[in-house]
């Protein structure tokens, strides 16, 4: 199943993705008579897997609702995951993106985190404030929790995941490296771009085979697969847990493949400028569309 939070006049509305286009789960559930109540974004990742089966059955009735449907880019996407509890980041966690800035492969995950600030949906234009010259995209893929993960082993990791999602963990190179702490380059104001969907993790049999690309202005910059990283998403998830409890909404940025303008030859780098766009396409869960002002 394929959902996608986006901002109507009212507030944020969960859809479900159809053929015919995207269906309001609040319209679809009050028409096939399932609830009067309206369906809450953050309410529904707040419940994760809990939620999901309810759903799914209003997803499979939605499909029947062609008269319900909106065609997609009639409606401004917000970030999928609208109010994570946390975001945890990931840090050189592919061979090929350690290589390229001459780090070591980590015998550890290197973990960070951002902040809800940092969040922008698909086609949400996000500022790149001065004085600061050096950014950077990063194409990744985000894992979202769906249920309560405390001490989970590896083995039974991914029945804690309610989907994934495409995220760009955008990057200001001049922040990032200002102290040993990488936070306030990482951090700023819609440096987050997450979505457009949220597609649940039985539509994705295995995370560590999907390709993971980008673009900027259409040029291709990155292009490797989730199979290059060094620690799975099952290895995080129960790496993670042993240190702090993850809940349903919370969402792990699982590190970007090389290819990043800080990977490319000192004096031939093209940052990041405003004007600029960046395309992240994780295979399978669509394409996340950043216009930089
Ligand atoms: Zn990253």
């Amino acid at each position: 199943m394929i959902v996608m939070t986006y901002r109507t006049e009212t507030g944020l509305a969960l859809g479900i993705k159809t053929a015919d286009g995207v269906v309001d789960a609040t319209a679809a559930a009050q028409v096939v008579g399932m609830s009067e109540a309206r369906i809450d974004p953050i309410t529904f990742f707040r419940a994760g897997l809990d939620a999901m089966d309810r759903l799914q059955d209003l997803a499979t009735r939605a499909h029947k609702l062609p008269e319900l449907a909106v065609p997609e880019h009639q409606l401004p996407a917000a970030p999928c995951v609208p109010a994570p509890g946390k975001i945890i980041c990931i840090g050189l966690n592919y061979r090929g993106h350690a290589a390229e800035t001459n780090a070591e492969i980590p015998a550890q995950p290197v973990l960070f985190s951002k902040f809800n600030n940092s969040l922008a949906g698909s086609g949400q234009p996000v500022v790149l404030p001065g004085p600061m010259t050096r950014y950077d995209y990063e194409a990744e893929l985000v894992v979202v929790m769906g249920r309560r993960a405390k001490a989970v082993t590896e083995a039974a990791a991914l029945d804690h995941v309610l989907g994934y999602c495409n995220g760009n963990d955008l990057s200001c190179r001049d922040l990032q490296f200002l102290s040993g702490q990488w936070l306030i380059g990482k951090t700023l104001d819609g440096f987050m771009p997450l979505g457009p969907y949220l597609v649940t993790a039985d539509d994705v049999p295995d995370p560590q085979r999907l390709s993971v690309r980008s673009w900027v202005n259409g040029e291709p910059r990155q292009n490797s697969s989730t199979a290059d990283m060094v620690f799975s998403v099952a290895e995080l998830v129960s790496y993670i847990s042993r240190y702090m409890t993850l809940e349903p909404g919370d969402i792990i940025s699982t590190g970007t493949p090389e290819g990043v303008v800080l990977g490319m030859k000192d004096g031939a780098r093209p940052w990041l400028r405003p004007g600029d766009e960046v395309v992240v396409e994780v295979e399978g869960l669509g394409r996340l569309v950043t216009p930089l002002a």
